[in-house]
């Protein structure tokens, strides 16, 4: 069954295509085809890649970002860097949702009725959702019939106890919705089953800490197989510190700064673009500038790494106490893979754990692996984020199971 898995973002839009045939492989194949594309206000560049080895990089000129989609859906059945001969021969489209509210739980297949609810959770996810919309039209324009499945990157936090979804404000925020959703399952998920996976344990018997650090970053505290707490909430603001955003201020600095007469607009800007990493150095929000610069001796460079340390060993301390202990820590997206400081640090203060990290293992790897000493009471674990995989995976589990393993490209 050939899947097409379509990330959208408020600044990229990312397509992967897989063939699964009759079970899961415990690896991550390579994809059959991927294409990205990326605009900024100047250009928008495009990159595709098949599995015969071809590949492409380029600027196009592109009026809207539903534009990218077309043009990916285009090159994937076209040129020397296709990936399919026809567009008939996928079966099925995934789609990342970046929020499914309270409703979706689980990974869904789109009808009209389920595209009507999403669009009621658009207002909580503007950036991304809107984009996530136009996919799902488009795609039922260009593949016309063909099951399109959402999967959301809440759903793995919806079995989260109230006392950690709940604010503890007036009641009558639940009532509007206004509750902590968590972000980033879909990876904290797939780091969960790889980590059983590498450990040939069983899922119930680990008490897990995944930490997937990007340009956002979050934590979930992970027993049974299901997030029991998670450090971002009703938006992926709330929590650590990121690339741009501060995570969790005070929400005093808010009405203060409120009634300095700064906007919402201007609010809601400083805290998402003009914050975290970004904020604090003044010169990059990539975490590779901010560690070579405190190397070279820059100062708000030091203290913006100190900063993401200190927060981020902060809220591992409290994920593990949710957990009552932990067995294994995960890092995981862009810091989480290849910072071997940031993860050298974070488990600096884990010694009363048992943890020891291996100084030697703890370097630089395309491979996911291990970077705990043989004798370290709770293993650490490098997982690389399969997105994309993850994604395809789902949809082939939901259409596997409502259709007995024998999907036809023509299912509508
Ligand atoms: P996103 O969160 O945007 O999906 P990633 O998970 O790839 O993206 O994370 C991107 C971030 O990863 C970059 O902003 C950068 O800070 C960090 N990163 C990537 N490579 C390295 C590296 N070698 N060392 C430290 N940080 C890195």
């Amino acid at each position: 069954m050939k899947i097409l898995v379509l990330n959208s973002g408020s600044s990229s839009q990312k397509c992967a295509l897989y063939e699964i045939a009759d079970s899961i492989s415990d690896h991550p194949p390579a994809p059959l085809w991927q294409g990205k594309v990326e605009w900024s206000e100047r250009d928008s560049k495009i990159e595709l890649r098949n599995a015969q080895g071809a590949a492409l990089s380029t600027s196009i000129p592109l009026e809207s970002p539903a534009r990218a989609l077309e043009c990916l859906l285009d090159a994937l059945s076209h040129g020397d860097v296709r990936g399919v001969s026809s567009l008939s021969e996928i079966a099925v489209v995934g789609h990342r949702f970046v929020h499914g509210g309270s409703e979706f739980r689980a990974p869904t297949r789109i009808s009209a009725s389920i595209l009507e609810s999403l669009r009621r959770f658009a207002v909580f996810a503007p950036l991304h959702n809107q984009a996530e919309l136009e996919g799902v039209e488009i795609i039922a324009r260009h593949l016309e019939g063909v099951p399109q499945i959402a999967v959301f990157d809440t759903a793995f936090h919806s079995q989260m106890p109230p006392a950690s979804y709940v604010y503890p404000g007036p009641h009558e925020w639940l009532e509007r919705g206004i509750r902590r959703y968590g972000f980033h399952g879909i990876n904290h998920q797939y780091c969960s089953e790889r980590t059983v996976q590498l450990l040939d344990r069983n899922l119930a018997s680990l008490r897990i800490v995944t930490c997937h650090l990007g340009s956002g970053c979050s934590l979930a505290a992970i027993r049974d197989g299901h997030s029991v707490d998670t450090t971002m909430g009703f938006t992926p603001l709330e929590g650590l510190m990121m690339s741009t955003r501060s995570g969790s201020i005070d929400p005093g600095i808010l009405t203060y700064l409120m009634r300095q007469k700064c906007s919402p607009d201007e609010l809601d800007e400083a805290l998402n673009t003009k914050s975290g990493l970004l904020g604090i150095s003044g010169i990059s929000g990539d975490m590779r500038d901010i560690v070579s610069a405190m190397k070279q001796g820059n100062e708000r460079a030091r203290l913006a790494f100190e900063i993401f340390v200190h927060r981020l060993r902060r809220e591992i301390g409290a994920m593990i106490s949710m957990l009552g202990g932990i067995d294994a820590l995960v890092f995981t997206a862009g810091i989480g893979e290849n910072s071997v400081e940031v993860r050298a640090a974070a488990c600096e203060n884990l010694s009363y754990t048992g943890l020891k990290l291996d100084g030697e293992k703890n370097a630089p790897s395309a491979d996911d692996h291990e970077i705990s000493a043989s004798d370290s009471a709770v293993r650490v674990l490098v997982i690389h984020a399969q997105e994309e995989w993850a994604i395809a995976r789902e949809c082939w589990r939901l259409l596997s199971s409502t259709s007995g393993n024998r999907v036809s490209a023509t299912v509508s």
